[in-house]
Order: structure tokens, then sequence, then C-alpha cells
């Protein structure tokens, strides 16, 4: 061996997953990667996302668990939490105490809320007051397109689902923002106080009716329109749940093609390539279990949030169900023995920005899917750190299925941080990992990942639930 060899043998450097697929590899790629555009054209909020999981499983032949009474191998069934969260399981064939194979990715995403008495009248135009939701930059929001997607209760009490925007011919909303002429305050302004939250209002209309005694002519027009479509009054507001999300599509991006970019793929992009993962299952060993939740953009709280109990209710359930018993101790035993890939994504370095981020540990648009060892912020704040062993396992059943990986941190030390589901799950008593695609810009209207990646985290779930 010469000198060459032996340092090649004994260091190690990230491969461009690009470089290392076949044709084939590449043609399943692009077939991939144009029905997850698709997925993200048709889930833009956690209901609509559940809505395309339900579809997607029902296809594949997955059931309602709630209808079994009792689960063999092979059987396929899922789980639905108030329309926010999904429990899909392939039963295996190895008894339920061996433990569980489970993939978890979250389908919220940032976005601006409506407030629960959002529409007034201001200046001849009508607006609605917003609360964001989640980590966003409140100034990339003004002056894109938005839509507006969620559920009402009409006046008669029936459930209306609302989106507008999305289609050709519908109108988009928009947050208007100050002329650069009379800016000059605001701009000498930090970054995080240019664009006030208080100032994030959506204009919803501007053309009055002529009525006598009426004293909000605008409001009044778009309250009556909103009635006629949609059997809504002003009331209606307060129980409803809409979400102001960007209009635009999911699109190619660069010449060659090599990116998507789209809103929502935080986490979305995990949670269509867990689905693809687990729809591939027929007949696994140990149980194949994925779970899409919501919340995790604002701590994972709440009862569709991973915090909540409805995975420990609904994994007893299922092994209640598969084996006619489901005591404490039972569960404990399987929970113990279970194993989770936390489907989520990490920060891909940006070549603008280079500097917040640590070469060595960062993880890179193209290098292949993201595992992590540990998230959290500062010492390790708030992270769950996997251990030797399961990182270990992770990466050799990686390397055995020809998945292109990469290592990651989100950027330097003293940089910031931030949390997954992975701190939640670990809490119960099973091993954890993130394992994710690398994405720019997170958290913006537009954010980008590369479609190597995408088809590699697909490939990764793939793997995992074969162990
Ligand atoms: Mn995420
Ligand atoms: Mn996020």
């Amino acid at each position: 061996m010469t000198d060459k060899e032996l340092y090649e043998s004994l260091t190690y450097e990230n491969k461009n997953a690009y470089l290392e697929m076949s044709d084939a590899e590449k043609d399943e790629m692009y077939s991939l990667c144009d029905d997850y555009r698709a997925f993200l054209d048709n889930g833009k909020t956690e209901r609509e996302c559940v809505g395309e999981a339900l579809k997607m499983a029902r296809a594949a032949g997955y059931t309602d668990m709630s209808e079994k009474d009792s689960l063999k191998p092979g059987d396929k069934v899922y789980k639905i939490n108030r329309g926010k969260n999904i429990f899909m399981a392939v039963i295996g064939s190895a008894p339920m105490y061996e433990g569980l194979n489970i993939a978890g990715a979250h389908i919220d995403s940032p976005r601006l809320d409506l407030k629960q008495n959002p529409l007034y009248e201001s200046t001849d135009m009508a607006l609605l007051k917003t609360h964001y939701y989640g980590g966003i930059k409140k100034y990339q929001w003004p002056t894109i397109p938005l839509a507006i997607h969620g559920v009402v209760y009409d006046t008669d009490g029936a459930k209306r689902e609302v989106v507008i925007g999305e289609k050709e011919s519908d109108p988009v909303f928009v947050i208007t923002d100050l002329l650069p002429h009379l800016a000059k305050e605001q701009m000498s302004k930090k970054m995080t106080e240019g664009i006030e939250a208080e100032n994030m209002n959506v204009l919803i209309g501007g053309m009055p009716i002529k009525a006598e005694d009426v004293k909000e002519k605008v409001k009044f027009s778009i309250l009556k329109i909103l009635n006629a479509r949609y059997g809504m009054n002003e009331k209606s507001f307060q129980s409803a749940e809409f979400e102001i999300v960007p209009a635009h599509k999911a699109r190619n991006v660069g010449l060659d093609e090599s990116f998507i970019g789209a809103y929502g793929h935080d986490d979305r992009v995990c949670a269509y390539t867990t689905l693809r993962g687990i729809l591939d299952q027929t007949a696994p060993e140990r149980t194949a279990c994925a779970i899409l939740v919501d919340k995790e953009e604002i701590g994972s709280m709440g009862n569709t949030g991973a915090q909540s109990a409805f995975m420990m209710m609904t994994i007893a359930e299922m092994v209640e169900k598969a084996t006619g018993r489901c005591s404490v101790t039972d569960l404990n035993r399987v929970i113990e023995n279970s194993a989770v890939m936390s489907s989520d994504v990490s920060s891909a370095v940006d070549p603008n920005y280079t500097s917040v981020s640590e070469a060595n540990n960062a993880s890179y648009a193209g290098r292949g899917v993201a595992i992590v060892k540990y998230t959290g912020a500062r010492g390790k704040y708030d992270s769950s750190d996997a251990n030797a062993e399961f990182v270990h396992e992770i990466g050799e059943l990686m390397d055995n299925d020809g998945v292109i990986w990469q290592t990651g941190e989100l950027g330097k030390v003293d940089q910031g941080g931030g949390g997954t589901i992975a701190q939640y799950v670990a809490n119960l008593n099973m091993n954890v990992i993130d394992c994710g695609v690398p994405v720019l810009s997170m958290h913006a209207p537009f954010e980008v990942v590369a479609k190597s990646d995408v088809y590699m985290a697909y490939r990764a779930y793939k793997a995992f639930y074969k162990r």
C-alpha cells in the first residue's frame, strides 16, 4: 500500500450524492421529486398533509386501526388524531416486544395564523390581523402573494374547508410594505424590528358597497362575500383556524433543475419521504411505524404535538390488538426495544453565509441525507444526544444499503441552535436519532433543498425499516 492509499483508507471525506448515484437511481430520484412537488402543493397545512397521507395510505391498503379487533403480521393500519397527526404501521413478523421501528416527522411549518377577531377596516381597505407561528424572519413575508387555508364553522354549525389563492383563477392576498422613499426610519431599524408583528396585516379587500347607515362599507362588503361563499359571519373567525401561507407552487430551481424551491420543506420533505419509505414496507420483521406530528415549530406542545400521549396510546392499542394484552410492563418492554428516526431537516451550508457554519461538521446541499447525533444550542442544551451504539448501528445500516449520508451540526457552537422532536421521543426511553434533508433558507417562504438529498432521505428511511 502506498502512503497515498493508506492516507485515503484512514481519512474520511463527504461525497456528493449526485456523483455517487447510478442512472437508475437518478431516474427514481426525478420521479420521487415530481411526486414530492405535488405533495407540497396539495399539503400546505398540517391538516392537508394528513389528508394527503391518508389518501396515500388508503391507496396502499391501510385501514383504520379502530375498525380492527386484532392485528396480524402484514396488516397495515393507521390512526388519525384530531385531523393533525397520523400514525401508520405495518405489523411485523417478529414479536412486538422486540421493538418497533418508528420514523417520525412534523407537518407544521412556520406561517401566519389569523387572530380570533382579525377583520377590520382602515383607510378604505379591509385587513386581517395575524399572529405569526414558529420562527420566522418577519421581513420575508410582506409583498409576496399569500393564500388562506383553513377550517371554519358556518352560521349553521357546519364545518367548512377553505382554500383561497391556490388556483390560477383565485385572488391572492398580500401584506403591504413601505416604499423606500418613505422608509428612512424603518430602514435604520434592526432587522428584527423593521417589520412589526402588528403591522403584518393581510389585505383582503377595498371595494366599499353603497349602504346607508353602515359605517365600515369595505368590511361590510367582505363579510357579505364570506357569508355568501362560506356561510360565515364575523363571529365565525373566533373558532376558525385560518393559516396564511405563501401562494406559490413548488418549483424546480437551477438551470440543471438540481434543487426544489418551495414553502414548507421543513419538515414536509422528511414527512413525504418517510411516507414513501413506510409505503414500501409489506412484510417487515419488526413492526414498521411512521408518525406525522404537528406543533414542532412551537415546541411540540399541545394534544397534536410530539409531546402528546397520542403516540403511546396508539402503540398500546396496537400492542393489545396484536398480542391480546398490553399491561404497562408489556408496553415498557416494547418501547425500550424500539428505535426512532426523528425525520427532520438540518441546515445546509449557505455559500453566501459560510461564516456561521463550521465547515467540518456542517451539512451540505447535495451531499446526501444528514444524520445528526445531537441538536440543541450552546452546551448541547435541549438536545437528545444519541448514544454511540445507536449512531454506529444506523451508520452501518445506511452504508450497507448504499445510502449517501453526512453528519451535520446546526451552525457554529456559539452561533445559535435548534431542536427537533428527538428529545421528547428520547424521554419515552427509546433510541432516537435525527435524520433528514439539509435545507437552504430554512423557515423562509421559499426554502430550497437538493433533489439528491430528498432521494437519499427516502432511501435512509427505507433502510431504517430493515433494522
Ligand atoms: Mn423541522
Ligand atoms: Mn423548523
